[in-house]
């Protein structure tokens, strides 16, 4: 077994250890592989131990790797901040983005996917424990984001995302509670099943609140060296 298969494996392990411990079932926590920094032949290798949804942080980046592993069946997912001025790229080539944090951008998201492409998988970024310098909405204005983007022909709104500063679980709580109140808003309530948060130090807590998605980079992968990014 290769050094990134007994990584993957260790974290599939841990995800189910915390579902146990809070009785819910391991099926309902997707783990997403988070290759920011990481070149394509480790995607590649990481592919091979059966991982399919990869997410990526910064744009130009993405779409290199994106090109290179066009042969594999990759479900791409955009983690990073969205600018306005990118989203024509991340609907073409993307199956979810989690920032969306207004709606003039879903707005561009939906007008931008092509409708033979399946809708664009959608999560609403909430800063959920008010940081001065994180991206997303607040939590006040997510109901009438919810109201207004599950009405969007090509985008179809699966939840919400939050990254909360570190050793603040309570945040997950909060989110969680946030995540079930605003679904009577959802245009389309059924699609309304992703909760994404929880990243290499704080899955298990996340876990327990509820969490649906958690996003792994440096437990599948090692840590990150910014100086070989190309
Ligand atoms: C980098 C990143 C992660 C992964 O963080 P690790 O601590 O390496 O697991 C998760 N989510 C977002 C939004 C990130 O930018």
């Amino acid at each position: 077994m290769n050094q990134l298969e007994q990584a993957r494996n260790q974290v599939l392990a841990q995800i189910q250890q915390a579902c146990q411990q809070c009785q819910r079932d391991a099926a309902e926590v997707h783990l997403l592989a988070v290759s920011k920094t990481h070149p394509s032949e480790v995607l590649r290798a990481m592919y091979a131990t059966g991982q399919r949804a990869f997410g990526e942080n910064y744009l130009q980046e993405a779409l290199d790797k994106i090109a290179a592993l066009q042969d594999l069946e990759i479900e791409w997912h955009f983690i990073g901040h969205v600018q306005r001025n990118k989203t024509k790229h991340l609907a073409e080539h993307f199956a979810w983005v989690h920032g969306v944090d207004r709606l003039l951008i879903a707005e561009r998201l939906s007008g931008q996917r092509e409708a033979t492409q399946p809708a664009l998988n959608i999560c609403i970024q909430v800063n959920i424990d008010g940081q001065d310098s994180k991206d997303g909405c607040t939590p006040e204005e997510v109901p009438e984001l919810v109201r207004q983007i599950s009405q969007l022909p090509h985008l179809r709104l699966r939840g919400l995302m939050v990254i909360p500063k570190p050793d603040n679980n309570a945040a997950f709580s909060d989110a969680k509670t946030l995540f079930d109140q605003v679904k009577t808003e959802h245009a389309h309530p059924q699609d309304w099943d992703t909760l994404s948060m929880g990243m290499s130090g704080d899955m298990a807590a996340a876990i327990a609140a509820g969490s649906t998605m958690v996003r792994v980079g440096t437990a599948l992968f090692g840590a990150r060296d910014y100086s070989n990014q190309n």
